[in-house]
């Protein structure tokens, strides 16, 4: 298979070059050619099946072309070692839980398959040692970090602002060690994203070393989050609620409900989509509008989704035409979007805990609401629970008035000693950690 640049400025890459580059070199995101269907049939008979065995089915779909079926179906196994269950929260909701892997976030699952796979194909070519580098307000420092932990021929450096990420996220990727360096920035987000991106536009670091990153913009980290989609779907199908399924997508950079725009285009029957979004909304000014205008991030309780310019809008453009006349009409007929505050995010964990015993994360309490307020007749709501309450506890605390519990998986981490290089926020420094280590 091969994947073209939303920019269409440079040539169509192969698989590997797609994942080792990341970006493409139009700084474009890369879109595979071809999205193969998966029959009715099939569909029909995913109820019968496992979570594994729905994942081959789909990364066959993607990957099928680029190695044997062999190689495939084992990282498949390797990086889906954990359930995604879909839990009844009340009335036509559902949740379905993405926390249940090592570092309780969905993005476990796309961080664990992109290191296999690019781990398979440094290996296969024989290349230079690769750096992922990865800047982090919490949750993507832990699920790479964690998924990279021992891959050969792969270097993880992990940016974070320091004093700003909380401590059990911090422990998540501080202690681990092996390949994995957490760098301690003195300054806010912005900066460390900032390194980052400096990182992989200065011409002389590029000519010593490979750089890439391990961000959803990366096809290995987003394409494989379409088959937990397909497992849901699989799960209402067997108790009977698969009719007129929307799915409710707590937002930042848009990749995980762009990973579920790519199974409903291969077939999987969704009546639509609905984007939730904290203050940072400007993919609803654009569905509202038809103008996409980015602003800079403002912080709230949900910080995974404090993203001003979702990096996969280009992506979700590309897929509904491109940006021609019928672009937003096509986007909008399918994808809906909705906001809230820090209040109302507060008010729906404390309604929803109180009312129906059921614990939200700020993110996926965005989530539920939007089902909540918005479900029509007839259909069946599904909101993805992104990431373990317990990962936000001060907030969860303040908010409850109680002292939640933490689980065993992630207390984990806090056992272990941290190790951390403290950089400040200047380029130059960070371009001298990175060619003399
Ligand atoms: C990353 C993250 C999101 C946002 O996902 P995108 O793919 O960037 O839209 C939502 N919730 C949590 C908990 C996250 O970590």
């Amino acid at each position: 298979m091969r994947y073209y640049s939303t920019n269409k400025q440079t040539p169509p890459a192969s698989l590997a070059e797609a994942v080792i580059k990341g970006l493409a070199g139009d700084k474009g995101l890369y879109m595979p050619e071809r999205i193969n269907p998966i029959d009715a049939d099939v569909i029909a008979s995913l109820k019968d099946k496992s979570f594994h065995e729905i994942s081959c089915i789909v990364a066959h779909a993607f990957f099928g072309e680029d190695m044997e079926q062999d190689t495939l179906y084992n990282i498949v196994k390797d990086t889906l070692s954990f359930e995604t269950p879909v839990v009844h929260v009340n009335d036509h909701i559902y949740s379905l839980e993405l926390f249940h892997g090592p570092t309780l976030a969905f993005k476990d699952v796309g961080a664990r398959f992109m290191a296999r796979l690019l781990g398979y194909f440094i290996g296969k070519q024989g290349s230079e040692q690769v750096n992922v580098l990865v800047a982090t307000s919490g949750d993507t420092g832990s699920a790479v970090a964690n998924g990279f932990l021992g891959v050969e021929g792969i270097h993880v450096h992990v940016l974070y602002p320091k004093g700003k990420v909380s401590p059990i996220q911090e422990c998540q990727f501080t202690t681990l060690g092996q390949n994995i360096t957490a760098l301690e920035i003195d300054g806010t987000f912005d900066d460390c994203q900032r390194l980052v991106k400096s990182a992989f536009m200065d011409e002389e670091l590029n000519r010593q070393m490979l750089l890439t990153s391990a961000n959803s913009i990366n096809v290995a980290r987003f394409l494989p989050q379409s088959f937990y989609y397909f497992n849901a779907y699989a799960q209402l199908d067997r108790i009977g609620k698969a009719d007129n399924p929307v799915f409710c997508v707590p937002s930042g950079n848009f990749g995980n409900i762009t990973a579920g725009l790519f199974a409903h285009r291969m077939g999987l029957p969704v009546k639509r989509f609905i984007a939730a979004n904290n203050r940072n909304d400007v993919f609803l000014e654009y569905l509202k509008t038809g103008v996409y205008t980015p602003r800079p991030s403002v912080a709230t309780i949900a910080n995974a989704m404090d993203v001003g310019d979702p990096s996969n809008f280009a992506r979700i453009l590309d897929l509904y035409g491109g940006g021609c006349e019928d672009t937003h009409k096509r986007i909008t007929s399918l994808i809906s979007g909705c906001r809230f505050t820090d209040e109302d995010i507060a008010a729906t964990i404390k309604q929803v805990f109180e009312k129906e015993n059921y614990l939200l994360d700020p993110h996926g309490a965005c989530a539920y609401w939007a089902l909540a307020d918005n479900l029509q007749e007839g259909e069946t709501g599904i909101f993805l629970e992104t990431a373990h309450p317990a990962k936000f506890k001060e907030t969860i605390d303040r908010i409850l008035n109680a002292n939640i519990e933490i689980p065993d998986k992630l207390r984990a981490f806090m056992k272990g000693e941290k190790q951390i290089r403290s950089l400040d926020k200047e380029f130059r420094s960070f371009k001298s950690y990175l060619r003399k280590g």
